[in-house]
Formats: C-alpha cells, structure tokens, sequence
C-alpha cells in the first residue's frame, strides 16, 4: 500500500476546516442554494484546482464541477466521449450545521485527485470532482437541486417553489442571465459519465460500534411517508362514559405503539412517528380527530411494501375495534438504491486492505448517489463520524478517519482503473 502524501492530507484537513467558516450567517455554518457563501466558496475551490491542475466551472444550476483529464484516456476517435467518473458529494448545508456532511466528500474528491497524480496514475477515464449545490433542501424545502439538474432530471414543476422571501426557483435559476426555461432545456447527464463514488460521513452508530473508520454502502433504503388520518367524535370530558367514547387519539397511540412493535420484531426497518395532531385540541375535549405521520424505511423494496401492507390491516383493526375512522395518505413511495457491485467492490477491496476489515452499511439517509444512480453506477464509502451526530455544529471526524477514507477512495478508483473494461 502506498503512502498518501503529507502535504495532501495537510491540506484536506486545512480545507475542512476553512470552509466550515463561510457561511451566510454570522456566528453559525449555514449554506444554501444559489448563496454568496456558496460562491466564496466555488472561488476557493477554483483556486485549489488550478493549482492541483484541474480545470474549474460553475453549472447553471451552482454546482461545481472540476474535471481532471488524465493523459491516460485516449478517445477512439473525435465523437466518442471520454469515459467519465465523478466523485461528487453537496456543499450545501442545513441551518446552523457541522462542517463534514457535505463538504468531506468534495474535499476527498479533490484530494483524491491530487493524491492519484502524485503517485502518477493515469486512469485510463476522466475524473470529475462534483460539489452539488442543494442536497439538503434548506431553501426550498425540497432535497437534490443541484444533482437533479446534474443528472439531467430536474423536473419543470420545481421551478415554482418559493423560498422563505417570496422568490421563486425559476427566478433563481433565471438570475445569471439564462431564462429558467432555458436552463432546463440544457440539462443533461455529461458525455462518457460510467460511475459515481460518493464518500460521506455515516450520521449513525454502526461504525463505532464495529471500531472501523470507514464502511460500505449496500444500498440508499427505501422509504415510505405517509399521513394517517383518525376521525372519531368529540365529547364532554366530564359527562361522556368510557364506554360511549369514540376517541380519536386513543386510537393513534395504540397505533405508534404497533408501528413501534413491528419495526422491532421485522430486521432491517425502521419506522418512525414523528408529529401528531389533535382536534379539537382542548383539555376537557375528547378528541375528534388525530393525524400522524408514518416514517418508515427499509433497504429492501419489497420488504417494506410487505410491511406496510401489514401495518395498512393491523391499523385498520386497531381502529375499527374502537369505531373510529382511518385513513392512509402517502406522501412519498421513494424506491430502495443499490450500489453497484463493481465499484462497491473496489471500495471493499480497498478498505479491507487499509483497515482489515471492511463493514458493510445500509444508509438510512437519503444522499446525491440516489439521484445520480437514475443514470450511471454509483457507491458510497461511509467515515465514522463520532456518537453518528449530524446537522449539528458538534458534528466531528476524526483526522486519522478523514485520512483513511481518502485513501480507501484513491485505493478504489485505482482498482477501477485497472478493471476498467
Ligand atoms: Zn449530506
């Protein structure tokens, strides 16, 4: 195994460090689409490319692309593309954020590629280091901008969301000159692309708790949102009997608890009520009326179609014994994301040889690899980021982790190169 460079690990973690404090909010690390931090920080990296001898452009949708042409490609003749890989993760962040979900990815990226030309690789595909500008969605509300237009699948609807001062995203959008309209008509996947790898940090325990710096992913898992709707009838408080009652919200809490009970006895799901609501919402009221809303993820599609099917029959059970009324409403039918074999395998191979062992995850999290997977191979390599904190300014990896994930990902598309059909 060869020794990653000094210099370059010094700079990744300099770079780190340094982009946790351009924000558009004083006294916190806050990043959103289309924001003059965003383009403070597209200008660092420009500087950093040219001298790692990358050339640097910013797309219509803000994402950063930096293109390193190896002199190992040879195109067979003037119309085929290069084979492209991207290496890609967001630069965006949420409100008052940590400094490595997001910009760990990019960064290694790019250290990635100065590390492959100081060994004097030259794969025999181009290398594109990608900055997405919205994978968490904090101006819109709405996750994957930036790699939506990357993969050429933004969808005309977006351009009418608004943000929280009254612009649309069409206007964003418009703002550099090009209509809206325009800018979506040009949308398209780059020529030649053939694979992703996308490092992140894990915002969850496993790798802890197996004493590894860095995992693999198997698959970005499945996830269904819905809003189930009680309806029974309000009531005195002081007058009603027990037994003459229709209470809404008794229901709902023996659903969450059922919800709880099969997330736990079926492996692999996860399920999650996070909000309710009550109506009438008084103290000496039964309740009419209760909503909640049904998280629930699994890495498997037809797993968790099986158990929310079940979960649709055991509810339904559940509130018909009490007389009240229930419905489901989905919100979200998102499908589980495998990684693919090959790169996935590069990546084991790599992090087995580096660490002695290479832990296999499932990402309960949504992440840019999920987009771009709709149009070339992707996987994802994990760094153990401590307690699994996320979107938290605490958030923090360890150097020693951040390190070693760098050379797990260079390791890896060395493999692929010397695999590459
Ligand atoms: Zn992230």
């Amino acid at each position: 195994m060869r020794p990653l460079d000094p210099a370059i690990v010094a700079r990744l973690h300099a770079r780190v460090a340094e982009l946790g404090t351009i924000s558009e909010e004083p006294g916190r690390l806050t990043r959103s689409f289309f924001s003059a931090a965003m383009t403070r920080v597209h200008a660092r990296f420009a500087e950093w490319a040219e001298a790692a001898g990358l050339s640097c452009a910013v797309d219509p949708a803000d994402n950063l692309r930096l293109r390193w042409t190896s002199s190992g490609v040879t195109a067979a003749n003037e119309n085929t593309p290069r084979p492209l890989l991207v290496i890609g993760s967001h630069l965006d962040t949420v409100r008052d954020a940590g400094r490595y979900d997001g910009p760990l990815g990019v960064l290694t990226g790019l250290a990635c590629v100065e590390q492959l030309r100081a060994w004097g690789e030259a794969p025999p595909f181009d290398v594109e280091v990608v900055g997405f500008s919205d994978e968490e969605g904090l101006r819109f509300q709405t996750a994957y901008l930036g790699s939506a237009y990357y993969a050429g699948v933004f969808p005309e609807a977006w351009l009418a969301l608004r943000d929280a001062a009254g612009a649309t995203l069409g206007e964003v959008l418009s703002s550099r000159g090009t209509p809206a309209a325009e800018v979506l008509a040009a949308q398209r996947a780059p020529a030649g692309l053939c694979g992703y790898l996308e490092l992140h940090i894990e915002q969850g325990p496993q790798l802890e708790a197996d004493a590894c710096a860095v995992g693999v992913v198997s698959a970005i898992a499945a996830q269904t949102r819905a809003r189930l709707v009680f309806t029974g009838k309000a009531g005195h408080a002081g007058t009603t009997p027990m037994d003459l009652r229709q209470d809404a919200l008794c229901a709902a809490a023996e659903v969450v608890l059922a919800v709880e009970a099969r997330a736990r006895a079926t492996p692999g799901l996860r399920a999650t009520v996070g909000q309710i609501a009550v109506s009438p919402g008084a103290s000496n009221v039964i309740p009419a009326g209760a909503t909640l809303t049904l998280d629930i993820r699994h890495p498997e599609d037809a797993a968790l179609g099986a158990a929310v099917a079940a979960l649709e029959v055991e509810t339904a059970a559940l509130a018909d014994a009490r007389g009240i009324g229930l419905r489901w409403e989905f919100l979200q039918k998102g499908r589980a994301v495998p990684m693919d074999a090959g790169l996935s395998g590069h990546l084991r191979a790599a992090a087995l040889a580096r660490q002695g062992a290479a832990p296999v995850l499932v990402s309960g999290a949504g992440h840019d690899a999920a987009v771009i997977s709709r149009v070339c191979p992707v996987a994802m390599l994990f760094v153990r980021n401590r307690d699994g904190l996320s979107h938290h300014p605490d958030e923090y990896v360890e150097p020693a982790d951040a390190e070693l994930g760098l050379a797990v990902l260079a390791d890896a598309v060395v493999r692929h190169a010397a695999a590459f059909p």
